[in-house]
């Protein structure tokens, strides 16, 4: 027996008696002995201030019903970890878990019954990767101003992290995507979002940008002058791709840094696309013929018609998240999923399944026949120095 998980704390609700013991027998066996258990909302409400790590929430309950208790996590500061439990159907309960996100919990997921020990040790395993990502989430409400940017650009307060895509097969490394972290003066660590969206409001997304694909382009020189032939992907917003000089500005940094288009990635955001169709698709045609690939990114979030599925020249397809974490377990992100996948496999192009966070999420990849995965599972974005050494200790 393990005691990977014996600190946990772990409430369980449910109305059901049986249910109550089975699940708790089942924690037990799994080295976690600091349990609650209680049969309806009220009660267990009462008792969220002893601060659980877990909980384990019943969606069907004669009093309080489990979307009612939901609300109430939601309104806690000190949010546990849920996982979701229920004897209706799946669709019901994915849709419960998305609630449950939208509401701000910290969802890890949604098991139907009855409850197996592998469905909850799976769950068991990604309490941790949630609390790690809660943790990130935190920092990224907390905005810059507009001059803290401004000033940051200069100073050097940008710093990329690289987050591998691998072959979903082989698992062989193909290239790593480049994502903004920001350190303040005082060194606070933030992420993309207390930097971009203040950026996008203001006119200092080009020089964001530029700033982060010049850093990109140069650790991409330097791994190409090591002799490696790792792509680096890099994320563009709608409005770099409308200025009228982005295309002589992106030629003229991998020109700068001697780099091949060929090794770059621009990875565009699907639901941004519709804004401003013809200036940014002449801009990414004009990039493609130059041998850049192109990526249309978060695929199945946003709303971009087919059509302009086949009018842009894309080259790669990424799946979002939502549909490939946790996908074996959900019908309805799964069935989104594989079409997604199937629709790269008919226009040529290939696919990234993003978020794979364990070793369901690949196997599920794999039978789909994603080409490339990048997730938690394969590693977590890493500075230059933490790639490299990862990238050359694994032995692929
Ligand atoms: P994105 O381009 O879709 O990037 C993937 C995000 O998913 C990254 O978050 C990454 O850390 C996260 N991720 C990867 N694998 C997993 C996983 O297995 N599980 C989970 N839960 N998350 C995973 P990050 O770095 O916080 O970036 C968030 C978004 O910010 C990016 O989403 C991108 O849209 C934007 N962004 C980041 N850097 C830049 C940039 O330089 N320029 C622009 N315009 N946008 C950027
Ligand atoms: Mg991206
Ligand atoms: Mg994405």
């Amino acid at each position: 027996m393990s005691d990977q998980w014996s600190a946990l704390r772990v409430l369980i609700v449910d109305d059901d008696v049986f249910q109550r013991s089975v699940v708790s027998k089942l924690l037990q066996l799994l080295g976690i002995s600091q349990l609650g258990a209680e049969g309806d909302g009220y009660a267990a409400e009462a008792r969220l201030a002893e601060g659980w790590d877990l909980v384990i929430l019943d969606l069907n309950m004669p009093e309080m019903d489990g979307i009612e208790f939901l609300n109430i996590l939601a309104s806690l500061d000190e949010k546990p970890a849920l996982i979701l439990f229920s004897g209706e159907d799946q669709r019901l309960l994915e849709v419960a878990e998305d609630l449950a996100r939208d509401l701000g919990v910290n969802v890890v997921g949604a098991i139907s019954k009855p409850i197996d020990r592998d469905k909850i040790t799976s769950l068991l395993d990604r309490v941790e990767i949630k609390t790690a990502e809660i943790a990130q989430v935190f920092q990224v409400q907390d905005e810059l101003s507009e001059a803290e940017i401004r000033e940051g650009i200069g100073a050097g307060a940008l710093r990329l992290v690289y987050q591998p895509k691998v072959d979903a097969l082989s698992l062989d490394l193909i290239g790593a995507e480049a994502l903004l972290r920001w350190e303040t003066p005082d060194g606070r660590k933030l992420g993309p979002g207390a930097v971009i969206p203040v950026a996008e409001r203001s006119d200092l997304m080009q020089a964001l940008t530029r700033a982060v694909f010049s850093k990109a382009m140069s650790q991409l020189s330097d791994w190409q002058r090591a002799g490696h032939r790792w792509k680096v992907s890099c994320n563009f917003s709608i409005t770099d791709l409308m200025q009228p000089e982005v295309v002589a500005d992106l030629e003229r940094t991998i020109s700068v840094a001697q780099v091949p288009a060929e090794l770059v990635i621009l990875e565009v955001t699907e639901s941004k696309i519709a804004e401003d169709v013809s200036s940014v698709l002449s801009a990414l045609t004009r990039l493609r013929l130059k041998g850049f690939g192109i990526s249309i990114d978060d695929f199945g979030t946003g709303f971009s018609s087919m059509e302009q599925l086949r009018k842009f020249p894309f080259t790669e397809l990424k799946i979002d998240r939502a549909f490939v974490a946790g996908a074996q377990e959900k019908p309805s992100a799964r069935a989104i999923f594989e079409s997604s996948v199937n629709l790269a496999k008919l226009l040529g192009i290939s696919s990234v399944a993003e978020g794979a966070e364990d070793a369901q999420d690949l196997a599920l990849c794999r039978e789909l026949g994603v080409d490339l995965i990048q997730g938690y599972y394969i590693a977590k974005p890493m500075a230059p120095e933490e790639f490299l050494a990862w990238a050359l200790n694994r032995g692929h």
